[in-house]
């Protein structure tokens, strides 16, 4: 049994919806079509929370309004039959119709995590609709009643498992299924979700919890690229990576990839590969145990991020400094991404503000805090690159001309992370895109 994840914009027209239906009907493998939303509808739905939360609720009513339009006019051009565009209608206006009661309750946390989950419900069932109506049989698994996460927010493999295990069973002869990504049950049994772009973690979670041969990843590019296409006009694909490399740029800011959806497939030994679906037949990425190839394949930047240095006279190599100043960063469940240490001083990054006030606050014993926001965390990933001839010179060569604030060598042998101002990145990553790649 094989997974095919489908992105936003392999869904977001209706053309690319019928196209993704002949996408896995093509083969007789039994499997599990995760989907996400339609692009665009979970930043509509993100923007209708925020109208609410700010109490603004004739905004919040117009936004549903044009949504709703946008739904509409989907339908009508996914759909031929009087049938199936009366079942898509019953679809739209149930959730819409929930969105428009949400209008009157108080906003809430949960109510914010129902509301984003509107997209992932409608664009599976208006694609099971699709399905129908072209006489493909299927079963839509509704992933509320197996995709679960903690008390941490964490999914874990074993529970999703059974659960989904039951499901396939009621369906034994079937092959065909159809899921939601991105959303989840908590600890509590509410609606919630595994974070923006979750949808690929779903799909990893999923193979994982049913041993799939493969998990596919199917989008807008055709694989994992060297660098940010969005930032840097000219990119290439790179045909095969380690999932410890994957795992290195998907949590260092690729976008293509959720930050964690490489550990799933990574345990259980499943394949990932990354597809395009606006051109099915390309290469794309494979994603295995294997490398593929020695040196530099990518580099990636990951946003938002604020490094704190902690300078103390008393400190540093005195044995239990570095523990007792991560232990403030667990107490507030904030992870570190890099870190270096001199004599006199430590400098880490985090990349949320949630809990600084309150991490500064504890830090205070251990001496005086610097906090530097708006810094930009770019890794350079490949396989075994610290023994790569030149690397270092490379690197630094091909952007002298850039203020660097912190470096992380040797953490891995598959990453080399620099700090430096947000306001760098387009530079460095153009810069680094000629220097490491020869790519202008
Ligand atoms: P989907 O909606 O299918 O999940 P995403 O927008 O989340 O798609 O991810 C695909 C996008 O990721 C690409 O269109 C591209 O702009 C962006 N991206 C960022 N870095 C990379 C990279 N290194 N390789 C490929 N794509 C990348
Ligand atoms: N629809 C969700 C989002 O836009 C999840 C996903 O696309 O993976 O973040
Ligand atoms: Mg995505």
């Amino acid at each position: 049994m094989k997974v095919m994840k489908f992105g936003g914009t392999s869904v977001g027209k209706p053309q690319r919806m019928q196209e993704v239906a002949s996408l896995v009907t093509r083969d007789d493998e039994p499997k599990i079509v995760v989907l996400s939303a339609l692009s665009g509808t979970t930043n509509a739905l993100v923007e209708i929370s925020e109208s609410l939360a700010n109490g603004d609720r004739n905004t919040a009513k117009q936004q549903i309004d044009s949504l709703h339009g946008h739904y509409q006019n989907f339908i009508t051009a996914l759909l031929k039959t009087e049938s199936a565009l009366h079942k898509a209608n019953i679809v739209l206006n149930e959730h819409f119709e929930f969105l428009t009661i949400i209008l009157k309750i108080s906003f809430s946390e949960a109510l914010n995590k129902d509301i984003l989950a509107q997209g992932e419900l409608l664009s599976t069932k208006l694609f099971c609709i699709y399905l129908e109506e072209s006489g493909t049989d299927h079963v839509l698994l509704p992933a509320l009643d197996f995709m679960t996460i903690d008390v941490h927010d964490e999914p874990q493999v074993g529970t999703i498992k059974v659960k989904l295990a039951q499901l396939l069973q009621k369906n034994k002869d079937k092959k065909l299924f159809i899921t939601q990504g991105y959303i989840c049950r908590n600890a509590r049994g509410e609606v919630d979700n595994l974070k923006r772009g979750g949808s690929d973690y779903s799909a990893s979670l999923i193979a994982a919890a049913i041993n799939a041969s493969v998990c596919e990843i199917w989008t807008d590019i055709d694989g994992m690229h060297n660098n940010d296409p969005r930032v840097v006009k000219k990119t290439v694909p790179i045909e095969q990576m380690s999932f410890d490399e994957a795992a290195e740029l998907a949590y260092f800011g690729a976008k293509i990839l959720h930050p964690a959806s490489i550990w799933p497939a990574q345990t259980y030994k499943i394949p990932v590969r990354l597809l395009n679906t606006m051109e099915p037949t390309a290469k794309g990425t494979l994603i295995t145990e294997e490398a593929g190839s020695v040196g530099v394949k990518a580099v990636a930047a990951k946003d938002n991020i604020i490094a704190i240095r902690i300078k103390s006279s008393r400190m540093l190599l005195a044995y239990g400094f570095l523990r007792k100043i991560f232990e403030v960063f667990e107490k507030y469940r904030t992870p570190i991404d890099m870190i270096t240490t001199s004599e006199v001083a430590v400098t880490l990054t985090i990349d949320s503000d949630l809990h600084l006030n309150d991490i500064l606050k504890e830090l205070e014993p251990f001496g005086t805090t610097e906090v530097d926001k708006n810094q930009v965390i770019i890794s350079v990933v490949g396989n075994e690159i610290s023994q790569t001839e030149d690397i270092i010179k490379k690197l630094f060569g091909s952007i002298v001309n850039i203020p660097v604030r912190m470096v992380s060598y040797g953490g891995s042998p598959h990453n080399i992370s620099l700090l430096t101002d947000a306001g760098h990145k387009v530079q460095i990553l153009q810069q680094l895109n000629k220097g490491m790649f020869g790519l202008e």
